[in-house]
């Protein structure tokens, strides 16, 4: 599965801690991340993560695009929500485009925790069902 991970700043110590206690899980799928999430994330843990530019700079576009090819299947989005962020418009348009494509997504610890161990049980493989049936079709949702 490829997973996007993404915190604002006050967010990044819960990230940190969620990637360490699920290093196990994680490490067996493809990681993209902003840059500053990501960097760090692989600062504390050694997993390789496919770093996109930082989100202000455009990084959260960057998954969007992904999202939008329908190649993202789990997005954990540790938003901020008591700092305004310069690049909102760009946070709505990723969250927008997870409801577009069905995209699991949780913008907390306590929805990643649970969509996490969702993962490990198997519970995504409808989007490898769904991303096969697409295909097959050759149309776009
Ligand atoms: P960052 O971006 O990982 O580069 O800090 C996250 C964001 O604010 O969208």
């Amino acid at each position: 599965m490829n997973i996007a991970l993404v915190a604002h700043d006050k967010k990044k110590p819960d990230m940190i801690n969620f990637t360490l206690a699920y290093t196990h899980i994680l490490k067996q799928h493809n990681l993209f991340a902003t840059g500053t999430t990501g960097t760090k994330i692989n600062e504390a843990t050694n997993m390789d993560l496919h770093l996109f530019q930082s989100g202000p700079l455009g990084g959260d576009q960057q998954i969007g695009a992904m999202i939008a090819k329908n190649e993202m299947d789990l997005v954990l989005f540790f938003r901020d929500p008591l700092t305004s962020q310069p690049h909102e418009p760009d946070i709505m348009a990723l969250m927008r485009l997870c409801d577009v494509y069905q995209v699991p997504l949780a913008t907390n610890l306590g929805g990643a925790e649970i969509l996490i161990r969702a993962l490990e049980k198997g519970f995504f493989q409808w989007r490898e069902i769904l991303k096969e049936n697409d295909n097959q079709k050759g149309t776009k949702k």
